[in-house]
């Protein structure tokens, strides 16, 4: 089938690369000039299938509301929110229930687990190098952040995952830089876990995909898509549509956009996040892997020569706009687990992203109900731990297969109720 990619993000690029593989003749539309340059540029590279778990969960409203009266508060937010933003905010609010949030995270956690073999195939295959850490560390200050875990505890031992709760001399020593001065309650290990860079990994299965056959159009802008015999893609200047016989959407937090004139409302909120990444100063004061501070949200992993840190979580405002507290809050983290760590006088790269936040937590994968319409969207935090699997499992629907994978639970029907 000759079939339209939108969007050259994690999600695009894996999708485009299953697709090709599958024997089709691909071609991805990017607005911008390459590949991974929006929420897939500088994310914080955590592939955590132990630690997948979607934001909606029993508890969180009332952790919100304590979190905004913190000086360094995970979330944020940007007033005045729109009515979309606090319509977003009550369904998330009802995928707080006990049973929604259990169905979600089982979900979620089987994609998780699904797309780290993915990635460790194609890696493999490919011979990628690309920067990376195994292990996952997760730091619990106190004894009340320990008891949120509970829960998060019993699925790991029900699943089987690899982990080990540790005294915080035994974090010590898988993290000898640790601060010896930011004392904390213990902490939980995931070894098969792992950071890894997550455009880098985008760029080298882009120019695998270019290899293969498939084309990308970059600073070409989708405009509408329609729905005929297959599927019309309009970009921004042309004075026709091209036609394909499918399209899928992976267009990340503007999917949404997309999909209004064709008749579909989905709740699809961006939700900012902050990254800082600098070059290792002294590798003895550096973490050896990735480091997550359950108390703030905030993660810290070792890329190759660079620390990145990223965190944050914001509702409303504008993507061009950087808070300098938000950033703070990376800078402080980071300076009490790894003082020394990085170069942050010179050279230092502050980003902030969208995350294509779905209210319940699970990214729309599949058929839309519109023939010759795909969905690969919604990743929110987790876009690249789950992109890989995500692509495969949709290249098999839109070849007919049963994928590898149960997909109950991705489908846009959720949404629409
Ligand atoms: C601070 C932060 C930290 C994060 N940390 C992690 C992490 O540790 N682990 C993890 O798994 N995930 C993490 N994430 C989430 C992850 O980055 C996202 O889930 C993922 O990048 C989403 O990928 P995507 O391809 O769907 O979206 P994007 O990367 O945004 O790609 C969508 C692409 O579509 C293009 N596009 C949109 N509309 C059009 C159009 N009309 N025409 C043509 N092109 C269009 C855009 O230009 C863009 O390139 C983090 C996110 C943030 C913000």
């Amino acid at each position: 089938m000759k079939i339209a990619v939108i969007g050259a993000g994690i999600i695009g690029v894996t999708t485009a690369w299953e697709l090709a593989r599958d024997g089709h003749e691909v071609t991805v539309f990017e607005r911008r000039i390459a590949a991974a340059e929006e929420g897939s540029f500088a994310n914080t590279g955590i592939l955590a299938p132990g630690y997948t778990a979607p934001w909606a969960a029993p508890g969180m409203p009332f952790k919100i509301l304590r979190h905004l009266l913190l000086r360094h508060a995970p979330v944020h937010f940007s007033l005045p929110l729109s009515g979309s933003d606090l319509a977003w905010m009550w369904k998330s609010w009802r995928a707080c229930a006990s049973d929604t949030y259990l169905r979600n995270r089982q979900s979620l956690l089987g994609l998780a687990r699904y797309s780290h073999t993915r990635l460790h195939e194609l890696a493999a295959e490919l011979e990628f190098e690309f920067d990376r850490s195994q292990g996952l560390l997760v730091l619990l200050r106190s004894e009340h952040d320990h008891a949120l875990l509970r829960h998060g505890l019993q699925l790991l031992r029900d699943q089987g995952h690899a982990h080990r709760e540790l005294k915080p001399e035994e974090a010590r020593a898988i993290e000898p830089a640790l601060n010896p001065d930011t004392a904390f309650h213990s902490a939980l290990h995931l070894p098969d876990d792992e950071a890894g860079n997550c455009r880098q990994f985008a760029l080298l299965l882009k120019n695998a995909a270019l290899a293969r056959g498939v084309q990308f159009a970059f600073g070409a802008t989708v405009e509408r898509l329609t729905p005929g015999q297959g599927m019309d893609v309009q970009l921004a200047g042309e004075p026709q549509p091209r036609r394909f016989d499918a399209a899928v959407l992976c267009a990340g937090a503007d999917s949404a956009r997309l999909l209004r004139p064709l008749g579909m409302k989905i709740p699809l909120a961006a939700v900012y996040g902050y990254s800082v990444s600098a070059t290792v100063r002294e590798p003895l004061n550096a973490p050896r892997s990735a480091v997550m501070d359950e108390r703030y949200k905030v993660a810290i992993a070792r890329l190759g020569n660079r620390v990145r840190v990223g965190g944050g979580a914001e509702l409303g405002g504008r993507p061009e706009r950087q808070r300098k507290d938000a950033l703070q809050t990376l800078y402080k983290v980071l300076h009490d687990w790894f003082p020394g760590a990085a170069v942050l006088s010179s050279g230092v790269q502050t980003w902030k992203g969208a995350r294509p936040m779905l209210p319940d937590g699970p990214p729309l994968l599949g058929a839309s109900g519109i023939p010759g319409l795909w969905l690969n969207c919604g990743h929110g935090d987790s876009g690249w731990a789950l992109g890989c699997g995500s692509a495969r499992a949709l290249a098999d629907l839109v070849a007919g297969r049963p994928p590898e994978l149960a997909l109950d639970g991705f489908g846009i029907e959720r949404l629409q109720t």
